[in-house]
């Protein structure tokens, strides 16, 4: 079956084929670097990220930017708040993000660009765009004029053709019921960052950033652009009009977008208090790979409600992939092979490719994964599967973290490389002062174990998911294996 994917300029599922060759160009809306990024953004940026790890798994080779919004209302902003330049200040945000990146096992792009580091090519663009009657000078900044542009709302699905001529927006941000003219240069301010350019002194708006810095990479016509549903109106729509009013050429060929994301069913705000970062969530105890294998489990099309209920599943289904990994590469089987097991294995590869062919649908593709799971568990239990049929279920399993990218157990190791936890110290301090599970190797004792695994019971009676998911982590650098089942948890010796 071929790659498909929903592309929003067509509403339609169309099959995928590069314009050119076999190199896919495609453009992500990276991070406004006022901030640290939400868990909602890395909702998005992980979508992102399985849509580049498949690409590349189908084939193709990947021409990829993401850029870094360094300049715009929020940054100017919040670095004057802190009284620091624009540069150093949103350095900071740069820094954390990509760490966060790392963090989430997520690939570089090709390209990482910064906004400010395109000024000149923004600048010519909303040059062409003034030579051909596109845009507008006014009081200093320039505008886009709508109605010189009949196609505009092409991607939004709405009829703009009523915005009233010389209209004029300054916000980046404005709904579809505020359509007009929107800017492209913000005359300077008194006190704010600016360039000097042909039409004066100022900044760029928003939204030809990314106009000027996906064509700069990867031409006036391209594959696909993502980013979040709530960038198709305005950042979207003004991206087609910008750039296909300037080139006179289609802008992109596929649109996409990732949807939001609420928490326990509520939209997740600060006066909320159900606001997170990923580093709140690594505060509390939790694993970079659980929140990643949480915010990819969800098909990008489809609202993901985050709560911490599903973060601990994340961690135990992750726990499940890696003890399956683990019995398969460490257990004495007998020998021989087993055909019908490997035809189940193979089974299993076809049907998560058909579901990631299938606009990426990352729900089915783990629910094909895991079932093979319980079926090799099975088999293996009842002593069926042989030494010769590991191949088969092994090469499936790594395919498949080809694009999930969770099996690897280095967790620690990354928070400790990247500081955010001492290597020095143990990740987590064990009871009463005492030293940790995972310095304990060679000497836990059966009883030690037995006390752990009832303490992380009566946490978990108590809700406390985050502390049983920590006792679960330390056994398992201890050496030993936790498996939960009807009748309780069972545990072995690695
Ligand atoms: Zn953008």
């Amino acid at each position: 079956m071929p790659l498909r994917l929903y592309n929003t300029l067509t509403r339609q599922l169309e099959d995928f084929k590069p314009l050119e060759g076999n190199t896919v160009r495609m453009y992500g809306c990276g991070p406004t670097v006022y901030d640290y990024a939400h868990i909602g953004n890395y909702r998005t940026f992980l979508f992102q990220d399985v849509l580049r790890r498949y690409l590349k798994y189908a084939g193709y080779e990947l021409r990829h930017v993401t850029n870094l919004t360094d300049v715009d209302d929020n940054t100017i902003r919040n670095s004057q708040a802190a009284g620091m330049p624009l540069r150093a200040y949103t350095d900071k945000y740069i820094e954390a993000f990509l760490i966060d990146r790392q963090l989430l096992n997520m690939e570089e792009p090709e390209f990482l660009v910064r906004a400010t580091d395109c000024i000149p090519d923004m600048v010519k663009l909303i040059q062409a765009l003034v030579d051909k009657g596109f845009a507008y000078s006014s009081e200093g900044s320039v505008y886009f004029k709508v109605a010189a542009f009949p196609p505009y709302g092409q991607l939004t699905h709405v009829d703009f053709s009523g915005v009233r001529a010389g209209a004029r927006v300054d916000t980046d941000k404005y709904d579809k019921e505020n359509a007009r003219d929107f800017v492209l240069w913000k005359a300077a301010k008194e006190g704010e960052p600016f360039w000097e350019t042909p039409f004066g002194p100022g900044r760029p708006g928003w939204h030809i950033e990314c106009s000027a810095m996906s064509m700069k990479y990867l031409g006036e016509t391209f594959d696909i652009h993502s980013g979040g549903s709530d960038l198709i109106f305005p950042h979207h729509e003004n991206e087609i009009a910008q750039s296909e009013a300037a080139t006179g050429k289609p802008f992109v060929k596929v649109w996409m977008h990732a949807e939001h994301l609420i928490v326990n069913g509520e939209k997740m705000s600060k006066s909320l208090g159900n606001f997170y970062t990923l580093r709140d969530l690594l505060k509390q105890g939790y694993r970079p790979s659980a929140v990643r294998y949480l915010l990819t489990s969800v098909p990008h099309r489809k609202p993901l409600n985050f709560t911490f209920e599903g973060l601990h599943q994340a961690q135990q289904s992750i726990d499940r992939l890696r003890n399956f990994r683990f019995r398969l590469t460490k257990e004495n089987f007998p020998a021989g092979a087993n055909l019908t097991l490997q035809n189940r294995a193979h089974e299993a590869r076809q049907k998560f490719e058909a579901a990631l062919d299938d606009n990426l649908n990352t729900a089915e593709a783990l629910g094909a994964i895991f079932d093979m799971v319980r079926d090799g568990n099975t088999a293996m239990d009842r002593g069926e599967l042989c030494d010769g049929d590991r191949e088969a279920f092994l090469d499936t399993l790594q395919r498949w973290d080809r694009i999930f990218a969770v099996l690897e157990d280095d967790d620690h190791a990354k928070l400790v490389k990247l500081g955010f936890v001492k290597p020095s110290e143990p990740s987590e301090p064990g009871k009463d002062g005492g030293p940790s599970a995972s310095g304990l190797m060679e000497t836990l004792s059966d009883e030690e174990i037995g006390a752990l695994i009832a303490e992380r019971a009566a946490a978990r009676r108590g809700g406390d998911y985050a502390r049983s998911d920590e006792i679960r982590a330390n056994l398992l650098k201890a050496g030993v294996i936790l498996e939960d089942t009807k009748a309780g948890a069972r545990w072995k010796r690695k």
